[in-house]
């Protein structure tokens, strides 16, 4: 049963996003989530920034963020990480996956690569060939990997078919995502990755990182993608967003609303919504989704 999923560990959930624009209302579900959960654990909550790709980041978003995230009364229980100030972290990793001969240099260019974006083992055995590394993929053998997540259900993904051997250090020399993101999560003793369901397909990668660096696996809770009232991804033009427009406590009722709880319609306050969210939260009433947005929210004048 989801609200005693059995942990080794002390539980420690986390909330990590990319410093590139405002919190929008999907990023709060990942927020909320995350937290209630990690609440209803008993666990300890931490908030990374993931500022490791500075081509796409806006400055003093994470401040914003962090901000953000005060308003609505998430406070991270210990320092907030920042990925940025982590770099011997990724380079040990790193080193450790190419002496074991499990990550190796790739010479490709973007143009060597197929469309398909499934990378077809070129650099596998033969390294440079003559030609200088560019970036440093971890490598994949052929096989299904099963997972069992928490909102969606069980999973099966196949990375060799998915992606192929895939990048762990760009060709800018940046750090990618997935080894910082398992990187970090390992050194936070994450138990369980609570986020948006867009990084489902991420996960099998991840889980496949975690085993080539001796961390123990983490389990794995994708919250419902977040939709506008056509069904496309939220966009996030501004103006829009029920987390800009609303009052605090009733963009916080909408995000509970799209995690499947809807608290009484007398609590206004975001005291009296977190005491009631905390005490009925259920991961089990999460929708898998997509959740449409377009559900009208509370009127803007009951909360002012
Ligand atoms: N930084 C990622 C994002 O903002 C989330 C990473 C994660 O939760 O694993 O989309």
């Amino acid at each position: 049963m989801a609200g005693t999923a059995p942990f080794d560990r002390p539980y420690v959930g986390r909330f990590a996003p990319s410093p590139t624009g405002e919190l929008h209302f999907g990023s709060m579900v990942a927020a909320v989530g995350s937290y209630l959960r990690a609440r209803e654990m008993g666990g300890a909550w931490r908030v990374r920034i993931e500022d490791l790709d500075p081509p796409r980041e806006i400055a003093g978003a994470a401040e914003r963020q962090l901000q953000t995230l005060a308003r609505f009364g998430l406070l991270p229980d210990g320092p907030v990480e920042r990925q940025s100030l982590l770099q011997s972290r990724y380079q040990r990793a790193l080193h450790g996956l190419l002496q074991r001969g499990l990550a190796f240099r790739c010479s490709c260019t973007r143009k060597d690569l197929p469309t398909d974006g499934v990378y077809p083992g070129t650099c596998r055995k033969n390294a440079a060939s003559g030609r200088p590394a560019r970036s440093i993929r971890f490598r994949v053998d052929d096989a299904e990997l099963e997972f069992d997540d928490a909102v969606q259900g069980p999973q099966r993904q196949n990375p060799a078919q998915q992606c192929g051997d895939f990048v762990i250090r760009r060709t800018d020399g940046l750090i990618a995502y997935q080894l910082a993101v398992v990187v970090d999560d390992g050194s936070a003793g994450v138990t369980e990755v609570v986020r948006g369901a867009d990084l489902v397909d991420s996960t099998a990668r991840q889980i496949l990182l975690q085993r080539a660096l001796g961390l123990p696996r983490t389990a794995y809770a994708h919250l419902p993608l977040i939709v506008d009232a056509h069904g496309r991804k939220l966009s996030k033009s501004e103006g829009d967003d029920p987390i800009e427009r609303l009052p605090t406590p009733a963009a916080l009722r909408l995000v509970l609303r799209a995690l499947g709880h809807e608290p009484p319609g007398g609590l206004r306050t975001l005291d009296a919504l977190w005491a009631w969210a905390e005490k009925n939260w259920n991961l089990e009433q999460v929708p898998a989704g997509p959740v449409s947005i377009g559900v009208q929210g509370p009127d803007h004048d009951d909360y002012t």
